[in-house]
């Protein structure tokens, strides 16, 4: 696995539609154009992230703690937060902790045998990193290198960016038919379904609240055998706390059930934050492939290309994706995360 950006600027520019303005059609259009194509970027809500599922997100980047769920997520997920440090300056590199009450001791075994955590903290050295968990847990898994941001800021970052690389961004402008480019890239989540059978999606439920009765300067996550949870910091006071994973694709508002999970998970972590007000709640639909891990699938020749499958990583391997597809464009070793039904698709000439 690499580990910085290796894809160097096209001398051969190719004009590319990406359709989708989540988090993996932003790292497509941003890193295609920093390269040096021609990059259209087609999203049918006129109101940026309206109905992605990218706008739901904690933001965590959190390779260690995720490959928990596919231990591929480690090295993948390492190299997208090399990819995010040298984009986004608003990144806050603060590591994530994992705590578990006393009664839940065997998932925090289960946990640290599943990812290895670099560091185990006692209840001092918690308390150091943490202070308003002292004396709340005997110890915690602390993952020094992960990272968070605030959705919103990141998601606006991004476009911004994107525009500023030269994309010609269309809102509104849902895509039906084949276009004119030479390369469609296409990133519009669980839309593709009826083109992707084998894609699912899995339900994730989450509020933000806000209080200033409880500092956390960090993710903390808190392990339990039937209602995991974390808490992401936001900026301003705010938190997220989420979030479900419901092997369901309905799109409706979050449950009394899950509410009530999450929240009574919440006040477990901290009592202060049964003080926090309600700002937001949400489901987004997580669109997932069987093993759990994103594909970028090469079909048509080389010229439509499907970005999907993110699950629970959208934020954590859309900067890899957007390089693997980078580096087949220009006629680079073949990435892991990229697959094709048919022979090898080389790079397209320009029509
Ligand atoms: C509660 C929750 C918490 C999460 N937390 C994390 C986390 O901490 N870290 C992490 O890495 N990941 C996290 N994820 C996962 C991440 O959010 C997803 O993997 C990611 O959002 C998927 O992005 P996407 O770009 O594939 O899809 P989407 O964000 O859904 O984007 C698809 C876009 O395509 C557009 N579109 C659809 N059809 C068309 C059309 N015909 N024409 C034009 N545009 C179209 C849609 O409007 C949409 O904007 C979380 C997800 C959820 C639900």
């Amino acid at each position: 696995m690499a580990t910085e950006n290796t894809i160097t600027r096209t001398e051969t520019p190719l004009t590319i539609t990406v359709i989708g303005a989540g988090i993996l059609g932003l790292w497509q259009a941003l890193t295609l154009a920093r390269v040096g194509h021609h990059v259209r970027l087609v999203e049918k809500s006129s109101v940026p992230f309206a109905d992605s599922a990218s706008r739901y997100a904690g933001t965590m980047l959190a390779p260690g703690c995720e490959s928990e769920h596919a231990p591929e997520i480690r090295d993948f997920g390492a190299h997208g937060l090399t990819l995010w440090r040298a984009t986004y300056p608003r990144l806050v590199n603060a590591g994530s902790l994992v705590v578990a009450a006393a009664r839940d001791s065997a998932e925090a075994t289960r946990f640290a045998r599943a990812t290895s955590p670099p560091q185990t903290l006692d209840a001092d050295g918690l308390a150091e990193l943490e202070p308003d968990l002292g004396g709340r847990f005997a110890q915690a898994f602390y993952f020094p290198d992960e990272a968070h941001m605030t959705t919103p800021d990141a998601l606006v970052f991004l476009l911004d960016a994107a525009r500023m690389a030269g994309v010609a961004v269309e809102l509104g402008a849902a895509w039906t038919s084949p276009s004119a480019s030479d390369v469609v890239i296409d990133c519009r989540g669980m839309a593709s379904a009826s083109e992707l059978p084998a894609l699912r999606g899995v339900r994730g439920e989450r509020l933000v609240i806000k209080t200033r009765e409880i500092r956390l300067s960090r993710p903390v996550r808190l392990l339990h055998p039937r209602h995991p949870l974390y808490v992401v910091p936001w900026t301003s006071g705010r938190y997220l706390v989420g979030a479900t994973v419901i092997e369901s694709e309905d799109t409706g508002p979050i449950t009394v059930r899950s509410a009530l999970e999450l929240l009574g998970t919440a006040y477990a972590l901290h009592p202060a934050f049964a003080e926090a007000q309600i700002l937001e709640t949400g489901a987004g639909i997580r669109p997932a492939f069987p093993d759990n891990l994103p594909h970028a699938e090469i079909r048509d020749g080389g010229r439509h290309i499907f970005v999907n499958g993110a699950y629970r990583h959208g934020f954590l391997l859309a900067p890899v994706l957007a390089e693997a597809v980078a580096a087949h464009l220009a006629n680079q070793t073949p990435h892991p995360l990229l697959v094709t039904s048919e022979p090898l698709a080389r790079r397209p000439h320009s029509v």
